[in-house]
């Protein structure tokens, strides 16, 4: 297919309405390069039907039974219930159906079919609702064959999203193929058009796979091309902003209540060091969560700003820049430190205030810029910006910090990131930047305590954070969801709150933060809790980056078993960041022995570094897609752990392009220079379908 296919809007996909194609652009997709480029977030698998008493509750099963009794047919209101019994010889299944007139015919006292979905522990009972109903032979044509499952929003079905897929395939020509084939060969790996197909619609688990590993290779290939273009700009430049080390660091290293660990010192050196020297900084701080990485962005902005230049700091998220302004405010006023001038610049501002801001920074009379994307804003004038660091550098893409950088010229670069990524893949994926690793924690911390529990400890739960609360600390509680009726059976912030009021002393004040809250009700609410105005935060994972409250010492995350490790230990990072002894319980809702084998590793270890290792050991095929939706480097489907081999490779292959043909000029690499230039860097994109 040529570009033209793939701009061509979903709407004129044949049957995608109006209100089909609203949904879509909710969820990003306008266009059919964009739909194909939606990948499932799971699949399921048609696996040989089970025995009633092999099923297991709380997942997918297929159970073959037989319908004994008799069928009922009831109305509630405007809806007509089915409802009837199945069994085999090991148990027995309640089965229930809404508003499905027509299988009235086909359900027969005596019947035998394949019974297909959601099982559920309800008392005594097992129970499924809405099964789909299979005969045995056509089940048994099914079996082996992966379904995608897509991420959805309200009114979205998964069967409307796979129907306009396969549409979209119907009208598609083969996909340009624009990796040479030796490579291709080498490696082993399948060509652009089957592997688009392949990760919508595999026939099977190899074919998934191989359709994954072909799409996970193309990610890093263009994001290890594009970094190393960037490097080769940005090397070998002289240091345009020389800094000398100011009094002020050094006084406030001593009047600091603590004193910094040797790896922060060793990091604050590298720091200064690159600074003061003949070339252009551009440093990543890898430390674990807790570890103290704040301290040295501040010291660093603290010396341009006293050299007498700008400086900005950019955070993922708007709590996290809001709470980064405070904190330094705060050092400010506390050490008497006259040159940091810190104003907050986020998208969260007010036109007005926005304007005033860029005025204040485009005259210089501020000099430490602190905020989110709104950074990288064409409108943001800088006035001598001669450092950048960014928080959480995991959470951002080459192309932003390529553009960050660009605002200033040869502006030194500070890269910090709680992620644990092994140094040999670091060197290669952060290829750019000098590596500073801080691999303790602060003395005097006490090791979290974890627990891993079922939803019957609830109510300890809570009687636990009233505990902690009545002695002065202050606790988390997670949930994956805003409001009722997202997905069915997860916990939701808003309700949750409301049970946690119910459930806990009129005394303890709960409150609740997401994402979909005013920035202006997220930033009053973080402030209130840092301040203890608020004893328990129910939140979704906003709170997962950064966010730093020392008295903070419970964090509990419902539906632990929906999150990555990865994701996890950052959340958990929340708690154990002050004196006092912390504790994080991960409610597994999952009867699921993955679940349980996924959170053993949390239970055990409170290490990232560990826990992205044994993350990688345990996982097995099936887990391959979608565990790792969020932390580390944002690939789509690339994982650089289980994919570590192909970060190898196609750093070799980034560099051999390279040394071969510099501006990507040859006719071979046209595609590929193409696809370059138009997408993001860590995107898989579909601009040459
Ligand atoms: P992270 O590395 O996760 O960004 P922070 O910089 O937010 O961690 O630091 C976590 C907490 O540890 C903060 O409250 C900070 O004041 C404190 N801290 C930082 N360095 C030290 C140290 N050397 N000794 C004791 N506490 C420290
Ligand atoms: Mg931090």
């Amino acid at each position: 297919m040529g570009s033209g296919y793939s701009q061509e809007l979903v709407i004129n996909l044949k049957g995608v309405g109006e209100k089909t194609s609203k949904l879509f652009e909710k969820c990003g997709v306008r266009t059919v390069g964009d739909l194909l480029s939606y990948y499932p977030r799971a699949y399921d698998g048609f696996l040989p039907p089970v025995r009633a008493c092999d099923a297991i509750s709380g997942q997918v099963n297929a159970v073959k039974l037989t319908i004994i009794g008799s069928i009922v047919k009831r109305r509630v209101r405007n809806l007509s219930i089915i409802a009837f019994e199945a069994a085999d010889e090991t148990g027995r299944i309640k089965m229930t159906y809404f508003n499905a007139p027509y299988l009235a015919s086909s359900l027969k006292s005596g019947t035998t079919h394949i019974f297909r979905g959601m099982v559920q522990k309800k008392g005594s009972f097992l129970t499924m609702d809405q099964p789909k109903m299979y005969s045995i032979e056509e089940y048994s044509s099914l079996i082996g064959k992966l379904l995608p499952r897509y991420p959805l929003v309200k009114g979205l079905t998964n069967n409307a999203v796979m129907k306009a897929m396969e549409q979209a395939f119907l009208g598609a020509e083969a996909s340009k193929e624009y990796i040479p084939n030796d490579i291709l060969d080498r490696l082993g790996l399948i060509g652009l058009s089957e592997a688009v197909r392949g990760i919508h619609f595999p026939a099977n688990e190899k074919m998934l796979e191989d359709a994954r590993r072909r799409l996970a290779y193309n990610e890093f290939l263009l994001f290890l091309l594009r970094l190393r273009l960037l490097k080769k700009n940005s090397e070998e430049l002289s240091n345009s902003f020389p800094m000398l080390e100011t009094s002020e660091t050094r006084r406030l290293l001593e009047v600091l209540p603590y004193k910094l660990t040797s790896a922060q010192l060793q990091a604050w050196e590298d720091i200064l060091h690159d600074i003061s020297g003949p070339s252009v900084m551009n440093r990543l701080i890898q430390g674990d969560v807790g570890s103290g990485k704040t301290i040295l962005a501040f010291m660093a902005l603290l010396t341009a700003a006293a050299n007498g230049y700008q400086a900005a700091l950019m955070a993922p998220t708007e709590v996290l820049a809001a709470q980064h302004f405070e904190g330094f405010k705060e050092l400010i006023d506390k050490y008497g430190i006259t040159s940091l001038k810190p104003i907050l610049l986020t998208g969260a501002l007010s036109a007005k205030d926005k304007r005033e801001a860029q005025r204040l920074i485009s005259l210089g009379e501020v000099n430490c810029i602190i905020g989110t994307n709104a950074l990288i804003q064409d409108k943001v004038d800088y006035k001598n910006l001669a450092l950048v660091v960014t928080d959480e550098q995991h959470r951002f893409g080459v192309r932003q910090r390529e553009a960050l950088a660009g605002k200033g010229f040869n502006t030194h670069v500070l890269a910090m990131s709680a992620t644990p990524i092994p140094r040999t893949l670091a060197i290669i994926l952060y290829g750019d930047l000098h590596i500073s690793i801080i691999n303790e924690l602060p003395g005097g911390r006490l090791p979290i305590k974890n627990c891993v529990v079922g939803t019957d400890y609830r109510p300890k739960a809570y009687k636990f954070i009233k505990d902690q609360v009545e002695t002065g600390r202050q606790a988390y509680v997670i949930c994956p969801m805003i409001e009722e009726g997202e997905l069915d059976g997860l916990c939701n912030v808003t309700d949750y709150t409301e049970i946690l009021r119910q459930n806990l002393p009129p005394s303890i004040r709960v409150e609740m933060l997401h994402g979909k809250m005013k920035p202006k009700e997220k930033d009053e609410i973080m402030e209130a809790f840092a301040r203890k105005d608020i004893d328990v935060l129910v939140s979704t994972t906003v709170i997962e980056v950064g966010i730093n409250v020392p008295n903070a010492t419970v964090m509990m995350i419902e539906n632990a078993e929906r999150y990555g490790l990865s994701q996890l230990h950052q959340l958990r990072g929340r708690v154990g960041r002050g004196k006092h002894q912390s504790y994080c319980i991960f409610l597994n809702t999952s009867e699921g022995e993955d679940a349980k084998k996924r959170l053993d590793i949390m239970n055990k270890s409170n290490d990232g570094f560990k826990i992205a290792e044994e993350d990688l050991r345990q996982r097995g095929p099936g887990d391959l897609f979608g565990v790792r939706q969020s932390g580390d480097l944002n690939f789509r489907v690339g994982d650089i752990y289980h994919d570590s081999d192909l970060v190898k490779e196609s750093a070799m292959d980034a560099d051999r392009i390279l040394s071969e043909d510099p501006d990507l000029s040859l006719p071979q690499y046209r595609v590929l220079k193409e696809t370059l230039a138009t997408k993001s860097a860590n995107f898989i994109d579909f601009a040459t379908l």
